[in-house]
């Protein structure tokens, strides 16, 4: 009989995960296995959870898997696996990060080198969980990993802890700093200081940005913020209204405005607050509103007086992701990544894990799949 592994089941909006056992697939030819060490709940879960994002009217078949941050070890390597995808020879029991997404590498938008926005990059994540291989969200004991993948073998020295933010929070701002064209001396404006918010500040500064400000009201994000290398905080405590912060941000920029500004709130009422905080000639990252049919108006004037870009930030290049850990190895001693992780909880308490993160108790927790 072949051997089980457990998979949460996502049921629909704000009904309870439930644990469901399917046989652990074989990798086929280029594929391969990998036994979850550790798996974020990262704020895109929340927005499918509170039905922010409707898997059901999306049109997923149900139950669904979800997850897809996280890190873990080779369980198996499918015919023709030997090495990750920088050449290191792989074996069963390495550990691992990897991208959840396959860009197919020859259609148009791959061909025009935007890899990290092919249509069909997320294929997998079509499938629902009792569809083989069940295994395609990270909220699980095993996650598949088809060919074509992009993997890279994790030093002992780095922690799960440290590892399991960089294949969504932490690649997502490397890429998205990357595509503004951040450069030397220019400023940086955060529009919040989750876990994206906390390693933006790091990116940043290793770009040389001269000033990198926080924009949050939580003491607990402010304080890993700054330690990750913001220079200052715009406390929304204090600064209670749009206005109140667009001029702070202004003040503390020359009167110019940032650079660049993240958007790493996930809600489209901060967009035109965001606008009016970037400098004339700056980039505006838009990375955090995913949820489908949210609007905001805006006006348009202020982007073409102005002459601001507006980025969109979905996903990754792999390229991104070798820059996640190489930026991680770089900086284990000077920056604290075991930070980021606030809580942890065993794999079966998955419900009291959502629960907790989106009454906004715990900042960022994390499922232990074989607790
Ligand atoms: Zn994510
Ligand atoms: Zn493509």
């Amino acid at each position: 009989m072949a051997e089980k592994g457990v998979a949460a089941a996502f049921l629909g909006s704000r009904k309870p995960f439930e644990l469901r056992e399917f046989p652990i697939p074989d990798p086929g030819p280029g594929a391969a296995v990998v036994k979850m060490s550790l798996a974020n709940v990262c704020g895109s879960d929340m927005h499918y959870w509170r039905g922010e994002m409707d898997m059901v009217k999306m049109g997923r078949p149900m139950p669904a898997a979800l997850g897809h941050e996280g890190t873990g070890e080779i369980y198996r390597l499918g015919a023709g696996v030997t090495t990750d995808s920088m050449g290191d020879p792989l074996e069963e029991g390495d550990r691992v990060l990897f991208s959840y997404l396959y860009p197919d590498l020859q259609c148009p938008t791959c061909l025009k080198g935007y890899t990290f926005a092919c249509p069909t990059r997320q294929h997998d994540r079509l499938g629902g969980l009792e569809e083989w291989p069940h295994f395609r969200g990270t909220f699980a004991q095993y996650y598949y990993l088809h060919p074509n993948h992009t993997m890279y073998k994790v030093p002992d020295h780095l922690t799960d802890d440290m590892v399991a933010g960089l294949n969504c929070a932490l690649v997502q701002v490397i890429s998205g700093l990357r595509r503004a064209g951040l450069s030397f001396n220019e400023t940086v404006a955060i529009q919040g200081a989750g876990g994206l918010g906390v390693y933006a500040a790091a990116v940043a500064k290793a770009h040389g940005a001269s000033k990198v400000i926080a924009i949050d009201g939580v003491d607990e994000r402010i304080d890993l913020v700054r330690s990750f290398g913001a220079d200052e905080i715009v406390d929304m405590r204090e600064f209670e209204t749009p206005e109140q912060r667009v001029d702070r941000v202004r003040e503390l920029t020359d009167g110019l405005g940032a650079d660049v500004t993240l958007e790493l709130v996930g809600h489209p009422g901060v967009v035109t607050e965001g606008l009016q905080m970037t400098a004339p000639g700056g980039r505006y990252l838009e990375i955090g509103n995913i949820n489908v049919g949210w609007h905001t108006e805006f006006d348009p004037s202020w982007i073409v007086f102005r002459s601001i870009s507006i980025i969109g930030v979905a996903h990754y290049t792999s390229q991104d992701l070798r820059h996640a850990l190489d930026f991680l190895k770089d900086n284990v001693s000077r920056l604290p990544f075991d930070r980021v992780l606030s809580h942890h909880f065993p794999l079966a308490d998955i419900n009291e894990a959502f629960a907790q993160q989106d009454s906004g108790r715990i900042t960022r927790g994390a499922l232990v799949p074989h607790a």
